[in-house]
Formats: structure tokens, sequence, C-alpha cells
């Protein structure tokens, strides 16, 4: 993936606030679904703190863009996303011309603060990955202390099917489930609301063009079928899960509520952030012909700083900032992203345009760094104290998570994938 004019450090918009702005300048560009006070949904690109609805972009635009807007203009991405890599780049050289500076015409924007962002696509199908590796071996390290990673882990990229009905848009409030729970600290399993909520911060990725079953995509091909990435965080009640999981993997632990941020940060707003993968370590296997490319070790990759912060009620009322619990980075990721692609379909499974795939919790290899209270906290048994004397064990209701990231390099603009918040609201 080559970088062009819309990468340009130097390009500037004539919407104002984009110049400079964290998330969204002129070289970010995310696609993604609003609609205003009772109006419909409908697709759009985010610049500065506008957004631009795309049904007013086709008009300026021509032949593939042209085509590209109007699949987009929709109340899903889904038509969007299936046409591609060629529709979505022309798109976006269309859209970019289209808000630079100098451009003859200036279509009227929405103010994002007047609009609601919704989930992006129609998901058929959410996948949710274990490709964290500090998180893999925190989380093993509470049950089994001298062998965390299971054997299975550098050969296979280990995920489960999620549930796509609940997938929400940051912002939409999270209530904490009741199921059965059985500490080991009792005999019997007792029926309530989650006593263990927990959030993980995860990288979510946007399918595009899928693929027929019983045909495989080809990892050479992998990075192709990807529209697009997001901020996810899949909630989880750990006491839940740590009695139903037994001897199956996450149920109603996870299937309550996923939490996405809306705005669709397309790879070729990613493209000056790619990163090769880190070398895996002396000794660990070489993972199947199917699993490995040498261009995708060598750029597959991506260099996204991941923040994830805590605002509780008393946070909230003595109006201080949200304390950060956690700064990682997309690089601790064993498995690259075209890897999970490959893995998904390598047994016959169709993709389709609008599934989601979450990457698995992403932790640094530092306590500053991780992402789950279950890592920070060790389970529970070492509270986290915050800057205002407050101390957690795991999330009280009243208490907002908030992801942010950001991608940064010398020679290129800054871009954000703005934010994936969730308030805890207390049980039913
Ligand atoms: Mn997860």
């Amino acid at each position: 993936m080559s970088l062009d004019a819309t990468h340009d450090p130097k390009l500037k918009s004539w919407v104002t606030s984009a110049n400079g702005h964290a998330e969204f300048p002129i070289q970010n560009l995310p696609l993604g679904v609003f609609s205003v006070k009772d109006g419909p949904k409908r697709g759009g690109v985010a610049i500065g703190d506008r957004i631009l609805p795309l049904a007013d972009a086709v008009p300026h635009l021509k032949g593939l863009a042209k085509k590209a807007a109007k699949a987009g203009a929709g109340a899903t991405l889904n038509p969007l996303f299936a046409m591609g890599p060629a529709a979505r780049q022309a798109l976006r050289l269309g859209l970019s011309a289209l808000l630079a500076k100098g451009s003859e015409a200036k279509p009227e924007l929405v103010k994002m603060k007047d609009a609601t962002l919704h989930v992006p696509a129609s998901i058929g199908d959410y996948t949710d990955f274990f490709a964290g590796i500090n998180h893999a071996t925190n989380a093993g390290k509470q049950f089994r202390p001298e062998n965390p990673l299971l054997p299975n882990y550098k050969h296979v990229p280990v995920a489960y099917h999620g549930r796509a009905s609940s997938v929400r848009a940051s912002g939409t409030t999270v209530r904490r489930p009741n199921g059965q729970r059985k500490p080991g600290s009792e005999t019997e399993p007792s029926f309530g609301p989650c006593r263990n909520l927990d959030y993980e911060m995860e990288f979510g990725i946007w399918i595009g063009q899928g693929n027929d079953e019983g045909k495989p995509i080809a990892i050479g091909d992998a990075a192709n079928h990807i529209a697009g990435y997001c901020l996810l965080n899949d909630w989880s009640a750990r006491d839940i899960q740590g009695w139903e999981a037994q001897p199956l993997g996450p149920f109603l632990a996870k299937n309550f509520h996923t939490s996405i941020s809306p705005w669709v940060v397309t790879p070729e707003a990613l493209a000056p952030f790619r990163a090769a993968q880190p070398p895996r370590p002396a000794g660990d296997p070489q993972p199947f012909p199917y699993l490995w490319d040498d261009a995708d070790q060598a750029g597959g990759a991506l260099d996204v700083a991941l923040e994830v912060l805590l605002l509780t009620p008393a946070m909230r009322k003595a109006k201080q900032e949200p304390a950060r619990l956690s700064l990682a980075n997309t690089s601790h990721l064993y498995w690259t992203f075209a890897q999970m692609v490959a893995h998904h379909t390598v047994g016959g499974c169709n993709l389709n345009p609008g599934d989601l795939f979450g990457s698995g919790t992403i932790s640094s290899t530092t306590e500053d760094g991780f992402g789950a209270l279950l890592e920070i906290t060790q389970g529970g048994r070492k509270p986290v104290t915050l800057p205002n004397g407050e101390v957690r064990r795991f999330l009280e209701d009243g208490d907002e998570i908030i992801f942010r990231a950001h991608a940064s390099k010398a020679g290129a603009v800054s871009i954000g994938f703005g934010e994936c918040r969730g308030v805890i609201v207390p049980a039913a």
C-alpha cells in the first residue's frame, strides 16, 4: 500500500477545525453512519468536528469514487465494504480533493455534536481473537503460573465466535449482566448481578469483500479483505466466565454487550503507520504456510497507541479528568490481521462484508499497559488506587471506560480513532 497525495503532511482542508485536529485531519477521512434528530441513518466521512454526508459528495465525484459514495450513503456501510479496496481508495482520493483547501465545491457539512453515531455496518458475524500475547500470558498465569500459554497458542490464532446482536456504538450505556456465579470461596452457585465486571481493550477489524464457502482467503490476499479498523471493548463478566466456561469458551460472560468506536479508519489512512510484525522469538514454531507471507510479516502490523481511561462518578462530580489505566500499542499482537483472516477461512468458512473481528485484549509487557482489570488487579487480588484515592478491583455502577487511539510518526500527520466509551448502569 503506497502513500499518495491524500497522505501529504502539508495538505490542509477548507474545514478549518480539521487542520491540526487530533483525531480527524484531512489525512484520516474515516467512514461512519450517523443520524440527526429523527432523520434517517446516513453514511458520512468525518472531517475535523464535522461530517460530510456521502450523498452530498456524490454530485462532486466521478467514476468509481461516485459509485462508492452512492454505495456508502445509506444506513449501513456494507454495500461500500463489499466493493473492495479499489472503490474505497477511489472514494478517498475524491473526498480528499473535495475537502482540501482550494476545492471549488464546498458541500454543506453536519456538526458532529448534533449527530448520533451508529454501528456503521450490519454485522452478520462477530469473532473475537486472542492475539494479544501479553494478555494471554497474564491471564494464563492466574491458572498456570509455570506455563501460562497453552501449547496451541503459537501455532493457532485462537478465537471464539461472539455475538453480533449486542455490538453497540460508543456512548450506549452498558447494563451489568445477571448470571450464575460460583467463586472458589463459595460451595454452591448463586444467581445475581455480575460482581467482577471488566473491560478488554481490543482493536476491531471490519471485513470488506468476503469469500465463497470452501474458498479460503490466501494469506497474501487477506489484507485486501479488510475494510478498516475501530476500537472494541469486549466487556467481560469475570465471575460468570469462570463458572460457565468449563469446558467451552465465553458465553454469557461476553454476549451482553460489546462496544465499538463508530468511525471506520481505513487501511489507506493507516498506510503511513504500517509496521513490520515483531520477529517471533527464537524457538517459537514456524507457522504453517497458510499463515505465512513475507510481505505481511514485513508490513502487515500497525503502530497505533491505545489508551484506556476510567471516569468514576466521584471524578465526574468533582469535574476531574478521567484517570489513565493503561497505554499500550497494537505492536503487542502475536498474529497479524491478515493471519486472522487467513486462519478464519482456511477450513472453508465464508466471511461476509461487515463481519467484525476483535483482536483480543492488547496488553504491553508492563503493568502500565495492561488491557484489562483482570491483569491490572491480578483477578481482583491487588486493587488499583486511582489518582483521587478511590480504589477498584473491578468496575462499579456509574464507572465509565473510555478508549482512545492515535497513530503518529515523524513525517506524517497524526490521526485518531475517536472514542469508544460506555457507562456501567445497574443490573436489571
Ligand atoms: Mn476478548
